[in-house]
């Protein structure tokens, strides 16, 4: 495919939901493929839904899931400015374009006789849409002469400029994911173009930034499909070749119907955001997955599965592999079911791979305190072996507490059930034995305890749970005996004496 230009185009309402980070990533995703450039385009023109702090956590959300835009605001400004609010003077000449060759008419209806009619459509029991048949007898410049037309602009009577729908026209539209889609324009309404404020509306302000920006590829959220007729009118209006649409399915709640959204991850406990977002209105926190501790890459392998699949049983990706395997074709047309959980295994997963060396900066950061002392060989062996049980980084410390300090309490339910009276005299001699062994590794100590064990005729468990419950404190961790080597011969016989003191 010859020059891929795809863009992610998010207005700037609130903090960027996860579907919109889908869609940023495919968009992202396809232009790797084909060695594109991936643009971010801000669509800023409804004032009255902007908010002020939206745009950097846009761009501070992709840059946290390494899918940085090639170009947009600030950036490789090839074919900027990449903020509609500061395009507005282009887009007024071709919705005027649009009116001298009668594709689109003034409408200078007010809102007050439009609500007439709506009431009055409403109170027959049906719809009042302004369309290619309502227009003919509406305030507008398809009924009004050419000096009544001036003599409203002249006065400066609020307008606004409206598509001129064609009437009975069969479009066959074409879908990357959904093949091809065929509308009779008759359903369709007259819709607005530019308004009264002097600001385009959406529809021709994107058409014309895509067509400006020489897009290829419109990747985008299947909520915009409705919007498809009319783009491709717009296209056809205005004499240009249209990109290639592709409409990305829906991101479901976790049963399976209806869209995902903040509510549910409230419900269930869930971020639906990247990134923590401040409600500068309410200063409300919504949670983002990056605070909540889960990798960046992980989040993004989870997000590449909605929707898309590989062909194969394969589930983790890195993003460089997703950007070779990535095809549009593979999109699925049905909704993608969220699921909580599988998106913690895929973070377990990462736990797993991630560089050991990122786990341990990342556990060292988060509890620099309790391992002052220990050296990083030290704590690498220990995350060694206990990140597997981890789903986060805050998980590692529970798991693995004992490494760092002595018991200070041992577990009640534990100690009762295990802790019988002939325990400590018999934690006493593993203790000797454990004294005497000069060659201090797990698998020689194992060995000697066991030794000790089968020639006493003694139970196993009768053994290593409360010797167990004496070195960590409660029955969790990993091979008792590779704990023992790691904490030293000096702090495991501490250990012991300790537990006899409190629990004997
Ligand atoms: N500004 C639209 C949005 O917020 C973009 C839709 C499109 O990609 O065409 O989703």
């Amino acid at each position: 495919m010859e020059n891929v230009r795809v863009r992610f185009a998010p207005s700037p309402t609130g903090p960027l939901h996860i579907g919109g980070v889908r869609t940023a990533l495919f968009n992202y995703l396809f232009a790797k493929k084909h060695n594109g450039t991936f643009v971010l385009r801000i669509e800023d023109t409804d004032q009255t839904r902007y908010v002020a702090n939206a745009e950097s956590y846009i761009t501070e959300s992709l840059e946290w899931c390494g899918i940085p835009f090639d170009e947009g605001p600030g950036k490789n400004e090839k074919f900027g400015p990449y903020r509609q609010s500061e395009r507005k003077e282009i887009y007024k000449k071709y919705a005027d374009a649009l009116v001298a060759s009668n594709q689109a008419y003034y409408a200078f209806d007010t809102s007050e006789e439009l609500d007439i009619l709506r009431n009055q459509a409403e109170a027959n029991k049906t719809v009042f849409v302004y369309n290619n048949v309502s227009r003919e007898t509406l305030n507008n410049s398809i009924n009004l002469t050419k000096q009544e037309v001036e003599a409203k602009l002249a006065a400066g009577e609020k307008y606004v400029i409206r598509f001129k729908t064609p009437k009975d026209q069969k479009l066959i539209l074409d879908d990357m994911i959904r093949g091809e889609i065929i509308i009779d324009t008759n359903t369709l309404d007259d819709k607005i173009l530019f308004k009264s404020d002097g600001m385009p509306t959406y529809h021709l302000a994107n058409i014309v930034d895509d067509h400006l920006m020489e897009i290829s590829h419109v990747i985008r959220g299947e909520e915009w499909l409705p919007s498809l007729p009319l783009h491709s009118l717009l296209y056809e209006a205005f004499g240009w070749i249209a990109p290639k649409f592709a409409h990305l399915p829906l991101i479901l709640k976790p049963v399976g119907k209806g869209k995902l959204s903040k509510r549910d991850g409230d419900k269930l406990g869930f971020p639906v955001f990247p990134l923590n977002y401040t409600n500068q209105e309410t200063s409300e926190v919504s949670k983002g997955y990056k605070e909540e501790g889960y990798f960046n890459d992980a989040f993004i392998n989870m997000l590449a599965l909605l929707g898309w699949n590989p062909g194969t049983e394969q589930e983790i990706f890195s993003l460089e592999e997703l950007c070779k395997e990535f095809s549009i074709e593979r999109v699925s047309k049905s909704g993608a079911k969220f699921s909580p959980d599988k998106t913690k295994w895929f973070n377990q997963q990462y736990m797993m791979s991630t560089d050991i060396s990122k786990i341990v900066a990342e556990f060292k950061a988060l509890n620099s305190e309790a391992v002052t002392g220990f050296d990083d060989v030290y704590i690498t062996k220990v995350i060694e072996a206990v990140r597997e049980r981890a789903i986060f980084s805050k998980d590692l410390w529970e798991l693995s507490d004992y490494y760092f300090a002595n018991p200070t309490s041992y577990d009640q339910k534990a100690a009762k059930k295990q802790w019988k009276e002939t325990t400590s005299p018999l934690i006493k001699e593993v203790a000797n034995v454990i004294k005497n062994i000069e060659d201090f590794n797990s698998a020689t100590i194992e060995e000697k305890v066991k030794e000790y064990i089968t020639s006493n005729e003694l139970g196993f468990g009768k053994v290593m749970q409360p010797l167990r419950l004496s070195i960590v404190g409660a029955m969790k961790g990993p091979h008792l005996f590779d704990i023992i080597e790691m904490i030293g011969k000096e702090n495991t016989l501490e250990r012991i004496e300790n537990s006899i003191k409190k629990l004997g």
